[in-house]
Protein backbone atom coordinates (compact mmCIF):
# COMPACT_ATOMS: atom_id res chain seq x y z
CA UNK A 1 0.00 0.00 0.00
CA UNK A 2 1.45 3.45 -0.64
CA UNK A 3 1.65 5.43 2.09
CA UNK A 4 -1.12 8.66 1.58
CA UNK A 5 1.16 11.80 1.18
CA UNK A 6 1.16 14.51 4.03
CA UNK A 7 -0.66 17.95 3.58
CA UNK A 8 2.58 20.12 3.48
CA UNK A 9 3.00 17.27 0.09
CA UNK A 10 0.09 17.73 -1.25
CA UNK A 11 -0.21 21.66 -0.86
CA UNK A 12 3.30 21.71 -2.77
CA UNK A 13 1.55 19.14 -5.61
CA UNK A 14 -1.07 22.06 -5.68
CA UNK A 15 1.22 24.69 -5.63
CA UNK A 16 3.38 23.54 -8.46
CA UNK A 17 0.21 23.46 -10.31
CA UNK A 18 -0.35 26.67 -9.54
CA UNK A 19 3.30 27.97 -10.94
CA UNK A 20 2.94 25.98 -13.87
CA UNK A 21 0.58 27.97 -14.51
CA UNK A 22 1.69 31.33 -14.36
CA UNK A 23 4.80 29.99 -16.53
CA UNK A 24 2.27 30.63 -19.35
CA UNK A 25 0.14 33.81 -20.35
CA UNK A 26 -3.31 33.16 -20.68
CA UNK A 27 -3.38 35.97 -23.46
CA UNK A 28 -1.03 34.52 -26.26
CA UNK A 29 -0.10 31.23 -24.64
CA UNK A 30 3.45 31.27 -25.04
CA UNK A 31 5.45 29.73 -22.22
CA UNK A 32 7.24 33.17 -20.47
CA UNK A 33 10.57 31.19 -20.36
CA UNK A 34 11.10 32.08 -16.96
CA UNK A 35 9.77 35.84 -16.93
CA UNK A 36 7.29 36.90 -14.46
CA UNK A 37 3.65 37.45 -15.19
CA UNK A 38 1.01 38.88 -13.35
CA UNK A 39 -1.04 36.55 -12.46
CA UNK A 40 -4.72 36.87 -11.50
CA UNK A 41 -7.14 33.64 -10.05
CA UNK A 42 -7.67 32.37 -13.46
CA UNK A 43 -5.13 33.97 -15.84
CA UNK A 44 -1.77 35.02 -16.19
CA UNK A 45 -0.39 37.70 -18.47
CA UNK A 46 2.63 38.10 -19.83
CA UNK A 47 5.04 41.37 -20.16
CA UNK A 48 4.40 41.57 -24.25
CA UNK A 49 0.43 40.97 -23.98
CA UNK A 50 0.16 43.70 -20.47
CA UNK A 51 2.12 46.33 -22.96
CA UNK A 52 0.26 45.74 -25.65
CA UNK A 53 -3.45 45.75 -23.88
CA UNK A 54 -1.82 49.39 -21.81
CA UNK A 55 -1.18 50.73 -24.79
CA UNK A 56 -4.67 49.56 -26.86
CA UNK A 57 -6.50 50.68 -23.25
CA UNK A 58 -4.79 54.15 -23.01
CA UNK A 59 -5.31 54.68 -26.72
CA UNK A 60 -9.05 53.83 -26.49
CA UNK A 61 -8.55 51.41 -29.32
CA UNK A 62 -9.64 48.12 -27.80
CA UNK A 63 -10.06 46.19 -30.79
CA UNK A 64 -10.25 42.00 -31.20
CA UNK A 65 -6.58 41.35 -31.43
CA UNK A 66 -7.45 37.75 -32.79
CA UNK A 67 -10.07 38.78 -35.44
CA UNK A 68 -7.73 37.27 -38.62
CA UNK A 69 -6.78 33.74 -36.22
CA UNK A 70 -7.55 31.21 -38.57
CA UNK A 71 -10.75 29.79 -37.17
CA UNK A 72 -8.88 26.06 -35.97
CA UNK A 73 -6.25 27.93 -34.19
CA UNK A 74 -8.44 30.36 -32.51
CA UNK A 75 -10.88 27.77 -31.16
CA UNK A 76 -7.44 25.32 -29.94
CA UNK A 77 -6.40 28.45 -28.16
CA UNK A 78 -9.55 29.19 -26.67
CA UNK A 79 -9.40 25.30 -25.46
CA UNK A 80 -5.79 25.59 -23.80
CA UNK A 81 -7.14 28.80 -22.30
CA UNK A 82 -10.13 27.24 -20.60
CA UNK A 83 -8.62 24.02 -19.68
CA UNK A 84 -5.78 26.31 -17.79
CA UNK A 85 -8.50 28.41 -16.18
CA UNK A 86 -10.09 25.14 -15.18
CA UNK A 87 -6.71 23.87 -13.29
CA UNK A 88 -6.71 26.87 -11.72
CA UNK A 89 -10.31 26.49 -10.39
CA UNK A 90 -8.93 22.78 -9.29
CA UNK A 91 -5.93 24.07 -7.60
CA UNK A 92 -8.63 26.82 -5.61
CA UNK A 93 -10.60 24.36 -4.82
CA UNK A 94 -7.79 22.22 -3.25
CA UNK A 95 -6.76 25.02 -1.65
CA UNK A 96 -10.51 25.62 -0.15
CA UNK A 97 -10.88 22.12 0.90
CA UNK A 98 -7.16 22.46 2.92
CA UNK A 99 -8.70 25.37 4.77
CA UNK A 100 -11.56 22.83 5.79
CA UNK A 101 -14.54 24.22 3.23
CA UNK A 102 -16.99 21.49 3.06
CA UNK A 103 -17.88 20.65 -0.67
CA UNK A 104 -21.47 21.85 0.39
CA UNK A 105 -20.01 25.30 0.22
CA UNK A 106 -17.58 25.08 -2.69
CA UNK A 107 -20.92 23.68 -4.76
CA UNK A 108 -22.49 26.69 -3.49
CA UNK A 109 -20.15 28.74 -4.76
CA UNK A 110 -19.60 26.88 -8.14
CA UNK A 111 -23.25 26.76 -8.36
CA UNK A 112 -23.80 23.07 -7.73
CA UNK A 113 -24.90 20.65 -5.19
CA UNK A 114 -22.71 19.49 -2.47
CA UNK A 115 -22.57 16.07 -4.25
CA UNK A 116 -21.89 17.54 -7.91
CA UNK A 117 -18.96 19.16 -6.81
CA UNK A 118 -17.42 16.49 -5.35
CA UNK A 119 -17.66 14.97 -8.58
CA UNK A 120 -16.41 17.45 -10.51
CA UNK A 121 -13.38 18.14 -8.34
CA UNK A 122 -12.31 15.29 -5.88
CA UNK A 123 -10.73 12.89 -8.78
CA UNK A 124 -8.32 15.70 -9.23
CA UNK A 125 -7.48 16.66 -6.36
CA UNK A 126 -3.85 14.49 -5.02
CA UNK A 127 -5.57 13.32 -2.30
CA UNK A 128 -8.85 12.32 -4.21
CA UNK A 129 -8.80 9.02 -2.78
CA UNK A 130 -8.67 9.54 0.87
CA UNK A 131 -11.22 12.60 0.58
CA UNK A 132 -13.84 10.17 -0.88
CA UNK A 133 -13.03 7.80 1.98
CA UNK A 134 -13.52 10.78 3.89
CA UNK A 135 -17.00 12.04 2.32
CA UNK A 136 -18.36 8.47 2.61
CA UNK A 137 -17.97 8.58 6.49
CA UNK A 138 -19.49 12.06 6.58
CA UNK A 139 -22.37 10.74 4.42
CA UNK A 140 -22.92 7.58 6.49
CA UNK A 141 -22.24 5.24 3.24
ZN1 LIG B 1 1.21 36.95 -23.53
Amino acid sequence: MTPRPSDQDQRATRDRALSDNQTTCSFCLEPTQGAPVYPGFAASICADCAAEAARSLAAGEVTDRWAGTDLLTGLARCLSSTRQAEQMLVTWVGRARDGGLSWARIGGVVGTTRQAAWERFAKRLPDAEAEHADERAHAGV
